[in-house]
């Protein structure tokens, strides 16, 4: 069997690694270690993918796309480049053959197995559509794997302890943190968040501002425009500078010839700090809110573990060793999960369980809460959720409702895809409508949700009678008795209505 590789398909930069000979090695992609998110199509027909491509940013930015990670599997995205229509997976696909002929180039073989990472919180439609770019590139997707844990593989961990390890991801353009329990070999995500809008770009930005702030009075409003090429190159110091306030204490900034001055600034790693101190805060609120969403507090995290090139400024490792603990820090913090992905791949590939890397296994939660609409007592329609978000999958939760009205004949029940309760038309996923006993009473209906590994849901609803051993138990206690539910649909106990919910249906 031919060597299998991990693929980290990153926003801003995208990895590979292989794991052979007994460790894992990145490949270099152009002789490079990152290979940047980005495809330009050229007027004579010709793709570029990578540094070449990103260079073109500015020149051509009609016909060169970066960044499409944030919109794959939006079915309503495209990129219209020399009068096609082309979508975030076609443009992932570019980006995947291009590591796979690189790949193959580097081992000296035709690569076709991989492991790709996603975002724990990828939606169904995102995973499909991540699991197409790699098919349509020519790659044997052997499984996809969340980002958080595959760090957490590269890293390497004890597998003597049970431990809880908190995931700081801080990439380019965006921030993820993750929960993951570790008990021996399995991986489990117990809990994910982050903020899709805020990255090193932001770090980048407050340079810039504080650049601009000095000249602004020289440039015309032409130069300033996002897209200029003037501001590429102020984008460009910056980022540099910050690169550097990662490893010295000051920096000097010296940009000739832009918006009609020079720009000559020495940036000290205080007066840094202190600009994007709002942006450290705001992944430390987002590490405290996943902590408080998990149940847990900061001292059942065993361990810290940062990823993503912007865990390399010095002030992000200061803020999560304040606000968590120390963290662990690889040398190559962009290449960690592409590294894990590898490990993952060669395990799945392994002819035995004697040759895999270290037996995994590695379980999966909801991306989104999944439930009911419901009128409150106030009259007021919002969504009761069944399945919260981050359960482990297969789930199944139950919820308990009444008819409103004297000899109402039907209950109609509408099936939301929401971690909000708020009940809106784009989050709908479907109904169903169970005919029940008029009655002057209300009469009791339950429902159960069973949401199975590939995110499909069985929806069951049935009448219940007040005396049901069941229903009794639920008023006394309010919560079902899952198990005896399930029972009583097998026993064929219960008059069931049943529909199958594709949850991976796209959002209108
Ligand atoms: P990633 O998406 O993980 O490749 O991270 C890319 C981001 O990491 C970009 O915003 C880079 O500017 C940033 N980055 C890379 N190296 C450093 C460094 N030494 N110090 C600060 N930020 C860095």
């Amino acid at each position: 069997m031919g060597l299998s590789v991990g693929i980290d398909l990153g926003t801003s930069n995208s990895t590979a690694a292989v794991y052979r000979r007994g460790k894992v090695e990145s490949i270099p992609i152009e002789g490079k270690k990152v290979l940047p998110s980005v495809v330009s199509y050229k007027d004579n027909g010709q793709i570029l993918v990578g540094h070449s491509a990103k260079a073109r940013l500015y020149i051509d930015p009609q016909n060169t796309v970066s960044s499409s990670k944030r919109f794959i599997g939006d079915s309503n995205k495209q990129y219209h480049i020399h009068n096609k229509a082309l979508t975030p997976v076609d443009i992932a696909q570019e980006i995947l053959k291009k590591i796979k002929t690189e790949a193959s180039k580097y081992l000296g073989e035709e690569v076709k197995d991989a492991v790709i990472t996603i975002p724990a919180y990828f939606t169904d439609e995102q995973r499909e559509a991540t699991k197409k770019a790699g098919e349509l590139a020519g790659f044997n997707v052997l499984r996809l794997l969340s980002e958080p844990t595959a760090a957490a593989i590269a890293y390497g961990l004890d597998k003597e302890r049970n431990q809880t390890i908190m995931v700081y991801d801080l990439g380019g353009g965006t921030f993820d943190v993750s929960i993951l329990k570790v008990e021996g070999n399995s991986f489990e995500v117990e809990a994910v968040d982050g903020d899709s809008l805020l990255g090193g770009d932001d770090f980048d930005e407050k340079i810039m501002n504080y650049l601009l702030s000095n000249v602004s009075n020289g440039a015309s409003a032409n130069q300033m425009s996002p897209g200029s090429l003037s501001m590429q190159r102020l984008k460009e110091a910056a980022e540099e500078a910050k690169k550097e306030l990662s490893e010295s204490d000051f920096t000097d900034i010296s940009i000739p010839d832009i918006f009609g001055t020079h720009i000559d600034e020495e940036v000290d790693v205080e007066t840094f700090n202190k600009m994007i101190q709002p942006l450290l805060e705001r992944t430390i609120n987002k590490i405290n809110e996943v902590l408080e969403e998990a149940d847990l507090t900061k001292r059942d995290i065993s361990r810290v573990i940062l990823v993503g090139g912007s865990t390399r400024m010095r002030a992000v490792q200061e803020a999560v060793t304040q606000n968590i603990k120390k963290p662990y820090i690889a040398d190559n913090v962009d290449e960690i999960v592409a590294q894990g992905a590898a490990i993952m791949a060669a395990n799945l590939s392994a002819p035995s369980i004697d040759t895999a890397p270290v037996p995994i296994e590695v379980k999966d939660v909801t991306a989104h809460s999944l439930g009911i609409g419901f009128l409150s007592e106030n009259d007021e329609y919002r969504v009761v959720h069944l399945i919260k978000r981050n359960t482990v999958l297969p789930c199944t939760g139950a919820e308990m409702g009444f008819t409103r009205y004297p000899n109402q004949k039907n209950v109609r029940m509408a099936v939301y895809r929401t971690n909000d309760t708020i009940p809106l038309d784009e989050h709908l996923l479907g109904e169903l409508v169970l005919s029940v006993t008029p009655k002057e009473e209300p009469v009791s209906v339950v429902a159960l949700f069973e949401l199975d590994n590939s995110g499909v849901l069985t929806f069951s609803s049935a009448e219940l009678s007040p005396d049901s051993a069941l229903f009794r138990e639920y008023s006394q206690t309010e919560v079902i008795n899952l198990r005896a539910l399930k029972e009583m649909i097998e026993n064929k106990e219960l008059k069931i209505k049943q529909a199958t919910i594709d949850t991976n249906k796209q959002e209108a």
